[in-house]
């Protein structure tokens, strides 16, 4: 196969690392080439964070020999064929070059090749599917390259058959979508994912997570959302997230893209709703105390108007959420004369209060233990927020010993 094109030198391709993680593999024979979004955004001047790499060498013996080059080597997919190698600190996925042999929608059987053209077949996208030597020379079996210059994102082969294959496919190309621009839309692609919507609710929930959670995390995913609208792509996976109007409010008044408060603006039907899609989304408990903590509805309580207002609800909910449900709250047009902003720039330089007395502080005034520990604290902690938060250990103290006594 003849080369197309060529890559100049760019730092992740001629790192001290990627070098040595690619002549440890050739060391004994065989090719190593870089391929998929490394060799696309490289194409599109883009930064390149992940390094995908293929080779024509078994996965045995590329482990052995990382292995001998003093290289880890996790054998993250080994039944496709993937082990990805850490070295200094990065981490390059390394998959043997394969055919799909059968493929049930979920998971294919794979049989391992040297031909660098079958390999390219498999692959979702043509953009995807470019391959680039460590001198930079490309090598295109599918037509992507022209591909990428027109930011067309293009099933390889028929589309409908690729989807049916594997579904995750449909929402991959939104992604790729989201990353490359959605002007060169290829229409037969576009058709026979709409067409496919409905195979959606059968992947599981870590997959869908990564995959929606790259496409909200783009600087704009406006384009991409309105498609997922038009197409009816989100529905059948979140069908309680139709808010994307809220999330075409949103998006130009964010500090930084957030993936998880967009996911959050989308969806409709409160606490409950965003537990559902939280639980379908397998998110961390973290992340779910999160997406709860900004669940609808949205209203004037969370566009806080004047300091002590503002340094209220931070007390209350903290910086974070504060931020966030005020610009969820703009979003959902619950802050009609533009006070939002002020709610956003407290949460940015106030300091949030800390309450200074403990329930010991209660029992060293020989407060019995039990609920009148926590009811004189909370007594105490409402005449100290009422009074601007100013009063220090001492002087909530002695309001406390005011209180036990004339509670006693
Ligand atoms: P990113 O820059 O986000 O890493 P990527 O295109 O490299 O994008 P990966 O998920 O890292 O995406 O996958 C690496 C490559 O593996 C893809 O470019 C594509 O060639 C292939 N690939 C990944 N998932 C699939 C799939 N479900 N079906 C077919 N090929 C796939
Ligand atoms: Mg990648």
């Amino acid at each position: 196969m003849d080369a197309v094109a060529c890559l100049l030198p760019q730092d992740w391709m001629t790192a001290r690392e990627t070098r040595h993680v690619i002549q440890a593999i050739e060391r004994l024979g065989g090719h190593v080439r870089f391929v998929g979004g490394a060799v696309r955004d490289a194409l599109l001047g883009r930064p390149v964070s992940d390094v995908d790499l293929a080779t024509d060498v078994a996965p045995d013996a590329v482990i052995a020999r990382l292995g001998q080059a003093g290289i880890k080597v996790v054998p993250t997919g080994l039944a496709h064929g993937t082990v990805t190698a850490v070295h200094a600190g990065r981490h390059f996925e390394i998959t043997t070059l394969r055919r799909d042999v059968e493929a049930d929608g979920r998971r294919a059987k794979i049989a391992y090749t040297d031909d660098w053209a079958e390999d390219a077949e498999r692959r979702d996208f043509t953009v995807n599917a470019l391959f680039a030597g460590g001198d930079g020379l490309i090598f295109d079996p599918v037509g992507g390259l022209d591909d990428v210059l027109a930011r067309r994102v293009r099933f390889v082969g028929d589309p409908a058959r690729r989807i049916t294959e594997d579904v995750l496919r449909l929402l991959r190309y939104y992604r790729m979508l989201a990353r490359l621009g959605i002007h060169g839309i290829d229409p037969a692609s576009r058709a026979a994912c709409r067409a496919h919507a409905h195979l959606l609710p059968g992947l599981s929930g870590e997959r869908v997570r990564s995959e929606i959670e790259r496409i909200l995390a783009v600087a704009d995913p406006r384009p991409v959302a309105r498609l997922l609208e038009e197409d009816g792509i989100l529905a059948p996976l979140l069908p309680a997230a139709p808010g994307f109007a809220r999330l075409e409010r949103l998006v130009p008044t964010e500090p930084a893209a957030d993936w998880l408060r967009r996911l959050a603006a989308l969806i409709d039907g409160g606490i409950a709703e965003a537990e559902r899609a939280a639980d379908r989304l397998r998110l961390s408990r973290h992340e779910t105390a999160r997406l709860v903590a900004l669940a609808g509805p949205w209203g004037a309580d969370d566009v806080p108007v004047g300091e002590k207002a503002c340094r209220d609800r931070l007390y209350a909910i903290g910086a974070e959420t504060l931020r966030d449900r005020a610009l969820l709250a703009a979003a959902a047009g619950a802050d009609p004369d533009g006070r939002a902003g002020e709610a956003v720039a407290a949460a940015a330089w106030m300091e949030r209060p800390v309450f200074p007395l403990r329930g010991r502080d209660v029992l060293a005034l020989g407060v019995p233990r039990g609920a009148a520990v926590g009811r004189l604290l909370a007594a105490v902690e409402r005449w100290w927020a009422a009074d601007g938060y100013r009063a220090d250990a001492a002087a909530c103290r002695e309001r406390a010993a005011v209180l036990a006594r004339a509670g006693g």
